[in-house]
């Protein structure tokens, strides 16, 4: 799953950016309004972080003109201990959630998950497909209870299929969900990872459609 972080304090960002990624997301951040209004507007998120005060642009102004241009991305905002204003007009032009600053890191780690789950209709944080079970709090996976290791890339794309079940995935969407904006995004390597995760988790979970893309079925 791929978030977008606009946030001008390098030290939060960078924070913030170091415990998303080792929950297996990919993190491309924004130091401005500006920056994050066009990143928004152009690249497919599957949730956006989003600071209220931030330069150029302010993060309500931000949020009011992506909703505007119909980008529907889940938003969260941070906002300052006594912006209750913020919160609210936030709320207003379509935020899903808040945070206030200072927070604990592991909160918004699990308003996270939680906001993904829900974009994804997925009720529980362990998504049951079959014998293998993805836990999303953990990252962890399993095949019949029995723990499987995977890298971070393998992870990210059984992620990203399991939170989109029941959908037909091109090779061009998922690149566009596993991969930052100036990372290296080879189409190539997304099979790769399929027939790696066909071998660890068995053949059946992840189903091709010849020059289409990759599918999980629903159960
Ligand atoms: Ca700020």
């Amino acid at each position: 799953m791929r978030v977008l972080l606009a946030e001008d304090e390098p030290h939060l960002s960078a924070q913030i950016k170091r415990l998303l990624n080792a929950e297996g997301r990919v993190v491309d951040t924004a130091q401005n309004g500006l920056e994050a209004l066009h990143l928004g507007s152009t690249e497919p998120y599957d949730m956006i972080i989003l600071d209220i005060g931030l330069p150029e642009r302010d993060g309500i102004t931000v949020l009011r003109e992506w909703r505007e241009a119909g980008v529907s991305t889940p938003v969260l905002i941070l906002t300052a201990r006594d912006g209750w204003s913020d919160r609210v007009d936030g709320l207003d032009a379509g935020a899903d959630d808040y945070m206030i600053k200072p927070f604990h890191m592991p909160e918004l780690a699990a308003r996270v998950r939680a906001i993904l789950r829900r974009q994804s209709g997925q009720l529980s944080a362990v998504i049951e497909m079959g014998d293998v079970a993805l836990d999303t709090k953990t990252g962890r996976v399993t095949v019949k209870d029995v723990p499987v290791d995977l890298t971070a890339q393998e992870i990210a794309v059984l992620t990203y299929l399991s939170h989109n079940r029941g959908r037909l995935i091109s090779r061009t969407e998922l690149s566009e969900h596993i991969y930052e904006y100036d990372g290296d995004r080879d189409s190539n390597t997304i099979a790769v990872f399929i027939t790696r995760l066909r071998k660890k988790l068995g053949s059946d979970l992840i189903k091709t459609v010849r020059g289409r893309g990759y599918m999980i079925d629903t159960d």
